[in-house]
């Protein structure tokens, strides 16, 4: 695998997927063009139905594109079977989603080192890399508590902590805030930042535009596409390509 600094981290060339359920046709992501650098920030952002889950599932392969390819740090996925992209969810891409999907009969502790665990990592070194991130988001003295006995960003630091436990390339995180209170979005989106500022590649799904800020680039999803795409580097954004440009790409 070629993972030298200059290879993009991920690389999504003409990513298409459409969900066929009940009723019409959900043309969810329709054509995605998409590089993202190691120790970027990317917010993805638009109105709820954009396909942004849709697209972040396609990152993470929980869901397989209809066309299109995906590379991770220059290898490419279209081959990867389920069970190797379930390897890559263990130990190189951290998901966090709007309602934690933490394991509820396992204790704060258990869930986060489960991770460690299943990846093989000796439990002599998951448990320090447990107890170091549960400090580090606050969770000192919740070891033994249950998903359930706590509050709503508690358990979604927890999911955090599960998430960067095997200290993944890349944090893929869907609505991370979304089911918080404001002292909750806040504490999420500071840690972010945090694990940003030291180095960690984060793609962040939200329809939060302010959420977004956070992120030192914002692409705007509208209709399955990338409306807009702004480097928020300080100065002017850098804009590589306009909402004109979508919209003579739909037909
Ligand atoms: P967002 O996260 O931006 O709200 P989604 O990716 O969840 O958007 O959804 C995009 C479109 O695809 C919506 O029209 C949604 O109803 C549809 N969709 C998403 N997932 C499914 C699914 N599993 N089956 C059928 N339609 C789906
Ligand atoms: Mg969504």
């Amino acid at each position: 695998m070629r993972a030298d600094a200059e290879t993009p981290l991920l690389r999504a060339e003409g990513l298409v997927r459409t969900h066929y359920g009940e009723g019409a046709p959900a043309h969810a992501v329709r054509g995605v063009d998409l590089t993202v650098r190691r120790g970027e920030f990317l917010a993805v952002t638009g109105p709820s139905g954009a396909g942004k889950s849709t697209l972040l599932h396609l990152l993470g392969g929980l869901q397989r594109p209809d066309s299109g390819s995906l590379w991770l740090a220059g290898e490419c996925t279209d081959t990867y079977s389920e069970a190797h992209w379930a390897v890559q969810r263990r130990t190189r891409i951290g998901i966090v989603f709007q309602f934690f999907n933490l394991v509820s009969d396992l204790s704060v502790a258990d869930n986060v080192e489960l991770p460690a665990l299943l990846a093989g990592i000796p439990p002599k070194q998951a448990r320090p890399r447990r107890e170091a991130l549960l400090a580090e988001l606050g969770l000192t003295g919740k070891e033994r508590s249950m998903p359930g006995e706590l509050s709503g960003g508690e358990q979604q630091r927890v999911a955090l902590a599960r998430a960067l436990v095997n200290q993944p390339d890349l944090l893929l995180a869907d609505e991370p805030a979304g089911s918080l209170d404001s002292r909750g979005t806040r504490e999420v989106m500071r840690l972010l930042s945090r694990f940003h500022a030291r180095g960690q590649t984060i793609v962040l799904v939200t329809h939060d535009a302010r959420l977004a800020s956070a992120a030192d680039r914002v692409i705007s999803f509208f209709d399955g596409c990338v409306a807009d795409d702004a480097a928020l580097d300080g100065g002017a954004p850098t804009r590589h390509r306009g909402i004109s440009g979508v919209l003579e790409l739909k037909d």
